[in-house]
């Protein structure tokens, strides 16, 4: 297993293609539980992060996440992006000494960092219904050396049986119950792209 920055280019382009794809069902999975931009504001930040890309034209790992990273910060709007955006600045901070990722291990250490981001960004536990019940098991799996699409959509329809804690659809309480977490499912398509490049 080996990642190059060319590499991590075409999991995050795969990720942003994923995003447009996907944008109505995220927005769709963000209105019982939440406000319905989730599809919307990932797209805004996913589109930034290609014209951004196209301008300063990152050559190094760490140069392309600080890009992706900026895009999210800036430009999602939504509670998402701020988080996103310190799991990317945590991952940045991780490749700046290196040019090449080149075990499971290596690429799951990566990923908790990220996760440590978010989770203190947030405030957020596991099992609080949001993004983190797709990273923390990403990570796991990543450095027990595996990881497969099967993994990753297991741990988002988890989501489904938790009660949120976090974000807006924690007003609901009970009745947030039975929803898949919208950052969750966009999480989800993060490290599908990631199974996709790892694969090719
Ligand atoms: P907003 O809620 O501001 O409209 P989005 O709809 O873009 O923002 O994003 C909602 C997602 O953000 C949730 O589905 C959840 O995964 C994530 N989220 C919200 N608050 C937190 C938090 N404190 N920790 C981790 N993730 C969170
Ligand atoms: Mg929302
Ligand atoms: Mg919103």
């Amino acid at each position: 297993m080996q990642l190059t920055t060319q590499d991590v280019q075409s999991w995050f382009e795969k990720f942003s293609d994923k995003i447009k794809e996907n944008k109505g069902y995220l927005s769709d999975l963000d209105t019982p539980i939440g406000d319905g931009d989730h599809g919307n504001n990932m797209a805004r930040g996913v589109n930034a992060y290609e014209e951004s890309f196209e301008q300063k034209q990152p050559a190094t790992m760490s140069d392309t996440i600080q890009v992706f990273s900026m895009a999210m910060i800036s430009k999602v709007g939504g509670a998402s992006g701020p988080l996103y955006g310190s799991a990317l600045m945590n991952m940045v901070k991780e490749t700046k000494q290196i040019e090449t990722i080149d075990s499971y291990e290596q690429l799951g250490n990566l990923v908790e960092q990220g996760l440590a981001g978010i989770k203190k960004r947030g405030k957020t536990e596991f099992e609080d219904k949001t993004m983190v019940d797709v990273w923390e098991p990403v990570a796991q799996d990543l450095k027990a050396g595996s990881l497969d699409k099967d993994q990753i959509e297991k741990a988002k329809e988890h989501t489904k049986d938790l009660i949120a804690k976090k974000g807006r659809a924690s007003y609901l309480g009970e009745r947030s119950k039975g929803h898949i977490d919208p950052g969750a499912a966009s999480s989800a398509l993060f490290f599908d792209a990631l199974v996709e490049i790892v694969k090719e």
